[in-house]
């Protein structure tokens, strides 16, 4: 019989951090944002848990770049060639730029053509330990992802290894036989179409409660990825025990993801002369990795058994990234402050979560500049 199961399931805007007396922390300066992570199968890495999505408008090599200096994890995509990671490499190292923290992406097809992409990697660019792998799919429920992960494990032994996506708990130990962290997320990203186009998914909040209480009870890992849209969401998150963060739109309207500056004008109501008054305004293009613009740009179109499960969005321009990136540190630094958490390792034991009806005040939204 199909169940229903009752318990609300809750997202990020169902919550908030209630503040409250802790240490004497006096300034945010004072927190310690990186964190040692032992991994399940043998490997440490350091860093602030927040990475970029990899995808192909921001899991590009500026990008990457940008976290990684700024003590955070990273990702490229899948899509790049073994040259070209192999340059980013050896720039990256002649700019001290470290890469410990980097995950290089790959996806379920063709798996021996992305080993052998991976072991090239190692032979002509000198790709070892420490080295991470983000192995990516939008359903790691089937069978093939699982083999998949088990053979990348057993190539490289050594490897940090992050796989998923999944939503729900019951597969964590599966998967975590092999990976070090689960990357949890199904529906929730800001150029998804999931939800709609399947009706499958699950709420951020609940999803890294059950995973992280799973993930953990064995040395396990987990990253909340999709859904961010302030910098308050990553503080919910590490708050709920996910270890790390994903974001892919809170970027994508920065210079340093891919694509140009499209400008694009609007008839405002104010009047000049008679005529309404033109105002310029600036975008990016971004789109979900099983768009059909990603499909087309990458998989030679859709095939017909398929249905789109992404969209083209076109997102203000915002600049450098540098602004998101210190916002990131900055909030993540002052949330621990009102909790009285001393580094971000502590965050989750010292937060108290509340649920909520309304979050966020937004009486003068529209005349936000
Ligand atoms: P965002 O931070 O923009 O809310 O979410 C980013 C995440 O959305 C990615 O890390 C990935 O898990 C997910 N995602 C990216 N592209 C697609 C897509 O085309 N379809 C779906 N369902 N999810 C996507």
């Amino acid at each position: 019989m199909t169940q229903i199961l009752s318990e609300v399931y809750l997202d990020y805007s169902d919550i908030l951090i209630r503040p409250k007396m802790g240490i004497n922390l006096n300034s945010r300066k004072d927190v310690n944002l990186q964190r040692l992570f032992k991994f399940k199968h043998g490997q440490t890495r350091t860093g602030l848990g927040v990475f970029n999505a990899n995808m192909a408008t921001v899991g590009n090599f500026i990008v990457a770049k940008k976290l990684l200096q700024k003590g955070m994890f990273a990702t490229i995509h899948k899509h790049y060639t073994v040259d070209e990671i192999g340059k980013f490499f050896l720039d990256a190292k002649q700019e001290n730029v470290p890469l410990d923290n980097l995950f290089v992406t790959i996806g379920l097809k063709d798996i021996d053509g992305q080993i052998q992409k991976l072991k090239e990697l190692e032979s002509g660019y000198g790709w070892k330990s420490p080295r991470n792998i983000c192995i990516d799919a939008p359903n790691f429920y089937i069978q093939k992802a699982l083999d998949v992960l088990a053979r990348v494990r057993q190539e490289f032994p050594d490897a940090v290894i992050m796989a998923g996506n999944i939503a729900s708990s019951d597969i964590c130990l599966k998967l975590l036989d092999y990976a070090d962290i689960i990357k949890c997320g199904i529906g929730s990203g800001s150029a998804c179409l999931t939800r709609k186009q399947t009706g499958c998914g699950t709420p951020m909040v609940s999803l890294i409660l059950e995973c992280a209480d799973i993930a953990h009870s064995v040395g396990g890992h987990i990253c909340a990825d999709g859904g961010i849209v302030d910098v308050g969401d990553i503080c919910k998150a590490l708050c709920l025990n996910s270890d790390f963060v994903m974001a892919g739109g809170m970027f994508a309207g920065t210079d340093e993801a891919e694509g140009q500056i499209i400008e694009k004008n609007y008839e405002t109501s104010e009047m000049f002369d008679g005529k309404h008054v033109i105002q310029t305004k600036c975008f990016k293009v971004y789109y979900g990795m099983s768009s059909e613009y990603a499909n087309n740009k990458f998989a030679g179109g859709m095939g017909n058994y398929k249905t789109s499960e992404g969209r083209e969005l076109l997102i203000p321009y915002t600049g450098s990234i540098d602004k998101i990136l210190q916002d990131i540190t900055g909030g993540i630094a002052s949330c621990c402050t009102y909790i009285g958490a001393a580094s971000v390792k502590h965050m989750s034991k010292c937060a108290t979560i509340i649920q909520v009806h309304n979050q966020l005040n937004k009486v003068f939204e529209k005349y936000s500049v």
